[in-house]
Formats: structure tokens, sequence, C-alpha cells
């Protein structure tokens, strides 16, 4: 397990809380990307070796739409980086955590991911992201 890669933020309106987030950070969001498989708009600003990621619902079956409905916009996730997830997952598996996916799946930005259940890790999502080469 590497750096903390990025902070997932959970958001209403992607361009609300974007500008806020380029005035925040005084850096431009340098990437916005949809993953349809998880109904999220995404976008990506960096900050030092750390990214923050803000989430958008595309429908309301979404997880982050659940998210927000539940708890309101907030930090929803930390993504650590990892040089080999399935070793991760396994070693993860091994210690008891609970994997809310059994492969690694294709994120946003170019990563593999899995996330780890937070009733796993004192309510925090973890996800592990791994840079595709
Ligand atoms: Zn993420």
């Amino acid at each position: 397990m590497n750096k903390i890669e990025h902070i997932g933020i959970a958001v209403n309106s992607l361009e609300a809380a974007g500008n806020i987030y380029q005035k925040l950070l005084s850096t431009a969001i340098y990437k916005i990307e949809e993953v349809a498989s998880e109904g999220v708009k995404t976008a990506f600003l960096q900050n030092g070796p750390n990214k923050i990621e803000l989430l958008e619902a595309t429908n309301p079956d979404s997880p982050i739409a659940k998210f927000i409905t539940k708890k309101g916009e907030g930090i929803h996730h930390i993504a650590f980086d990892v040089d080999d997830i399935h070793a991760e997952m396994a070693r993860l598996k091994a210690e008891g955590f609970v994997l809310l996916n059994e492969e690694p799946k294709k994120g946003a930005d170019n990563k593999l991911v899995c996330f780890v259940h937070p009733k796993s890790a004192n309510g925090v999502l973890v996800e592990l992201c791994q840079e595709i080469v």
C-alpha cells in the first residue's frame, strides 16, 4: 500500500463544487470523466502528490446519489495507490477485510480499482487503485 492517491468527495454539482475546489487549491480541474458503470461523473484536481476527486451522481441509483441522500455532501472515500492490486486484494481478503468487488474494475483516471467495505475499515470506504500502464 503506497501513498494516498486521492480523496473522493461526493458533491451535488460538479460545476459548483469544481469552482469551489479550484479556488481552494488554486489549481484547475485537469480531467472530467464519466464512469457510466458506476453512475458517476468525476472531476480531478492535482494537489502536490495527491489528488482530489469530485464525484457527482448521473442517476438516482448511483452509489453517490445514495450516499448524499444518507449523509449529505462530503468525503466519500480515501484511495491508496498500490503496485499490484491483485496481490493487495488477496492480502486484505486473507486479513479478513470485505472487498466490494471480487475482481479489479476499470475506474476513473486510468486506474484499476477495488473498494473495501466501510464496515471493514471503521466507517471509511477505502479504494485501492493501480495505474494502468
Ligand atoms: Zn476514487
